[in-house]
């Protein structure tokens, strides 16, 4: 039987209740009035109502805590014994790509023609250029297929299908049930399709891939796992792509996304490095690095509240905006999409890019720019279209499989 235990997500030994991260966290640290007797009460397994409805899932307190406790798989374990007691509500399905009606699959549905047919092109999993290396296209690359249509992709066939969810929105939202089906499920496709390297093109999927489903879940996976972003930076900043200075003088912030927190500084210095060697000036936000407050999308574990993600995307677009940059560049799809999403629901407006975008535009290949396209898409599915679901007071269990 599938069981996982706190000791598999929190180190409760090494834990010296200091408190550290939870008064050092970015989005509510300055309300924690005992830092110490909270995080206590949640290792008691209390329901400490002002951390597990208030965290963004951000990931910093793991880079806080001074002993490697892990204090965000302690929340996250809390958020798995409460979806398992209580199940979920309804609304959420509408954000976990493997459910029924996601709005992820429905915003795919009115894809272009064009990228249709890169979608159809992707799932095709017999082609014989995927075997060996490949690019992993996830549900958040195969909503905005056109960000492919660049020379920087040359070399790198592309695969992807709804189903092989890298199962990250059901981490994030302590979902464990579903991510223990989600891992045999990739791993009985994967032995079978000759992929022996695996290059993630979002950071999300790529530490899923790589750490996270491993190291909690089990994984034993047939394929070693790469990212685009170091490819592509190494391919710059080695001068083999002609872009050195092409974008000069344009002021720019970025945008850190949770899981690159994890997986270490260097990771947050190459895109950094990538735009300075573009000619860019980076100019960084009030919470950056590992400091850095959630797109939005995070907002949504603690209470599935779509209000939440909007304030987090209004907040976080604003001190973009504070920072007098022309634009807020980003290296991950699901930032991309909720910025885009709120510069629909706030002046605090900023142009949102992928940094491939940039690499592109310097490259002298414009991309088309469809990121307001399908934010606008997106806000429907989940806001029109999935109304009933978010007005619904039903709730529903995620499939807990036994093996
Ligand atoms: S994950 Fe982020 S928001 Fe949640 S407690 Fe940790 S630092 Fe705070
Ligand atoms: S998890 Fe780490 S930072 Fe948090 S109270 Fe324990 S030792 Fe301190």
């Amino acid at each position: 039987m599938y069981e996982p235990s706190l000791e598999d997500f929190f180190c409760v030994e090494r834990c010296d209740l200091c408190g550290d991260c939870l008064s050092g966290c970015p989005e509510f640290g300055d309300d924690i009035v005992d830092a110490s007797g909270t995080i206590e009460r949640l290792i008691d397994g209390q329901y400490v109502r002002e951390v597990l409805e208030r965290c963004s899932s951000c990931m910093s307190c793991n880079i806080i805590c001074p002993y490697e406790c892990n204090p965000y798989g302690l929340i996250l374990y809390r958020w798995h014994e409460r979806s398992r007691e209580k199940g979920l509500p309804l609304r959420a399905s509408l954000v976990m790509p493997l459910e029924p009606g996601n709005a992820w699959h429905r915003v795919m549905e009115g894809l272009t023609g064009r990228e249709k047919l890169l979608l159809d092109k992707w799932a095709d999993l017999a082609r014989e250029d995927i075997k060996g290396r490949a690019l992993f296209a996830g549900c958040n690359l195969q909503i905005m297929p056109y960000l492919t249509e660049s020379a920087i992709f040359e070399g790198f066939p592309i695969y992807g299908r709804p189903d092989l969810c890298c199962g990250e929105v059901y981490y994030r939202m302590g979902s464990f049930d579903k991510i223990d089906s989600v891992v045999t499920h990739l791993e009985q496709i994967y032995r079978e399709l000759g992929i022996n390297e695996v290059v993630a093109y979002c950071q999300a999927c790529f530490n899923m891939l790589k750490n996270i489903l491993p190291r909690y879940f089990d994984a034993d996976f047939p394929f070693d796992v790469s990212y685009f972003g170091d490819l592509l930076a190494e391919r710059i900043l080695s001068g083999e792509l002609q872009v050195a200075g092409k974008l000069k003088g344009l002021k720019v912030t970025v945008q850190d996304p949770c899981h690159s927190k994890l997986l270490g500084k260097e990771f947050q210095d190459r895109p950094r490095r990538v735009l300075e060697h573009l000619g860019c000036e980076v100019k960084e936000m009030a919470h950056t690095r590992e400091m850095s407050l959630c797109c939005g999308l995070g907002h949504g574990a603690a209470r599935f509240n779509p209000m939440d993600m909007a304030r987090g995307i209004v907040r976080r677009l604003r001190e973009a905006r504070a920072t007098g940059a022309e634009y807020l560049v980003v290296y991950c799809n699901s930032c991309d999409l909720l910025f885009s999403v709120g510069t629909q629901l706030t002046p605090f407006i900023i142009p949102v890019y992928h940094l491939n975008e940039l690499v592109a535009k310097a490259l002298g290949q414009e991309l088309p720019r469809r990121n307001l396209n399908r934010a606008r898409s997106m806000t429907k599915e989940l806001f029109v279209k999935g109304a009933p679901k978010l007005l619904s007071r039903k709730r529903f269990w995620l499939e807990r499989r036994y093996s």
